[in-house]
């Protein structure tokens, strides 16, 4: 019997094979259904995988996870991303951090981090069979079956790093695990409207987000794409919402302050133009940070007279501008995929799963890593960085089981 089957060839299932050591790892095996491993690593983060976040505080840290939050802040506490990055230096993997924390390996390409963790892994001397897919696994007396595409295995631990893949979650229900329905979570919001059309491409340094129905809210940078919006800000509220909206048929109301100003200081500001620039015309001069294009929009929508100057503006129309730069109604209606980076809220019901070693709690010597929990982040690296951490986490339980 083997001691160690590690089910799923992705960043979970590797990173924890390469931590392994070689004591345990040449008793353990990986099954991977496809004929290669790592294969959302190396598309990750554009070709470039961005690996984990500047985010060193575990309390900072799990405000990224939607789902995950309270779960993960003891995973987190054992292994956060300066361990990463320490873990990746000392393998000589150069990691950088941009200017928005992002981390990302000096390289500028996922083949990097595929290589270490190739290497790691062979130096561990962990087997991997490849197109060998795993069908079903049965608890027997001391330990498990797994029926493969090449036969019947048995092993003491299983460890499922398979992601978020469907057909292994009704495998894992069958061993008695609750699993969340997955619904779609990073998405960007569908709108046509008037005021954004043509508009593509503009974007906002730092805009409020509100689904008041939902009573969600976020902050962040935002673009007008052809279909809408996107950008961290509607990333976020998306990661946020995925249920909520989900249940909805992406149909709702958004309202949107483009300037994080309130109504009454973008009032101000305006009738102060009437006396200051009282001659200027008001389709000529944006006194705003955000594009000429967008102004313009926004006037037109308004119906104010293309001839007018700003001394010309009235009460109402100054309240009808100040509205629509600080609390605009939109109405979304549907939701696209942000890049390809389509990540999936749902999956283990993570009440069923202690923390402290990611084993589950109604069958022993199972453990859970990456996607296939009920776990998620917005975008930035956080999705990884759970990875690492939770194989990390298992490999130490290993490590003393054995
Ligand atoms: C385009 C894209 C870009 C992304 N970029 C980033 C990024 O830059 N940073 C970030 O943090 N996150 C990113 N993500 C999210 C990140 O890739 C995932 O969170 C992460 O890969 C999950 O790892 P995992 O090991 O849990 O699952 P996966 O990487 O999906 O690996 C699961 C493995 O299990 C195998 N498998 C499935 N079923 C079976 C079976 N029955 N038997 C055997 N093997 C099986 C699969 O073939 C696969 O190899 C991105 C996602 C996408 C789609």
């Amino acid at each position: 019997m083997g001691k160690i089957a590690i089910i799923g060839g992705g960043a979970a299932g590797y990173f924890l094979a390469a931590n392994l050591g070689k004591e345990l790892g040449k008793d353990t095996v990986i099954f991977e259904q496809a004929q290669m491993p790592l294969q959302k690593v190396r598309i990750s983060g554009g070709g470039r995988c961005n690996v984990t976040h500047a985010c060193f505080d575990p309390l900072d840290l799990v405000e990224f996870y939607p789902r995950g939050k309270k779960e993960l802040l003891s995973v987190f506490y054992q292994f956060q991303p300066g361990d990463t990055m320490a873990w990746y230096d000392d393998r000589g993997v150069e990691l950088k951090i941009e200017d928005d924390n992002r981390i990302f390996p000096v390289s500028n390409s996922s083949m990097s981090i595929i290589e270490c963790l190739l290497k790691e892994v062979e130096k561990n001397k962990v087997r991997v069979n490849f197109s060998d897919g795993v069908k079903s696994i049965n608890k027997v007396e001391d330990g498990f079956e797994i029926e493969t595409a090449s036969g019947i295995h048995r092993f003491e631990n299983v460890v499922v790093t398979t992601g978020s893949t469907p057909k292994f979650w009704k495998i894992i229900k069958n061993l008695g695990h609750k699993i969340i329905s997955p619904v779609p979570s990073l998405f960007t919001f569908n709108c046509k409207d008037p005021r954004i059309e043509g508009l593509m491409g503009i974007s906002f340094d730092q805009v409020d987000v509100k689904i008041k129905s939902e009573k969600l809210e976020s902050e962040g940078p935002l673009l007008i794409t052809h279909w809408g919006f996107s950008g961290p800000g509607i990333l976020r509220l998306s990661a946020w919402g995925a249920l909520a909206l989900n249940e909805r048929g992406y149909k709702f109301d958004a309202e949107i302050n483009f300037i994080q100003q309130s109504k009454e200081d973008v009032i101000e500001l305006l009738n102060s133009k009437k006396n200051q620039d009282a001659k200027k015309s008001i389709y000529k001069y944006n006194p705003f940070d955000f594009p000429k294009r967008f102004w313009v929009s926004i006037l037109q929508y308004c119906k104010i007279n293309e001839n007018l100057v700003f001394a010309d503006l009235s009460k109402k129309q100054i309240e009808q501008i100040a509205k629509e730069l600080t609390a605009a109604e939109y109405s979304i209606n549907g939701k696209s995929t942000f890049k390809d980076e389509f990540v999936t809220a749902g999956g283990v019901d993570l009440k069923e799963v202690n923390f402290q070693t990611m084993e589950s709690k109604l069958v022993s010597n199972l453990f859970f890593a990456g996607e296939v929990l009920n776990i998620d982040a917005i975008t930035g690296g956080f999705n990884f960085q759970a990875c690492w951490s939770e194989a990390y986490i298992i490999s130490n339980k290993l490590k003393e089981i054995y």
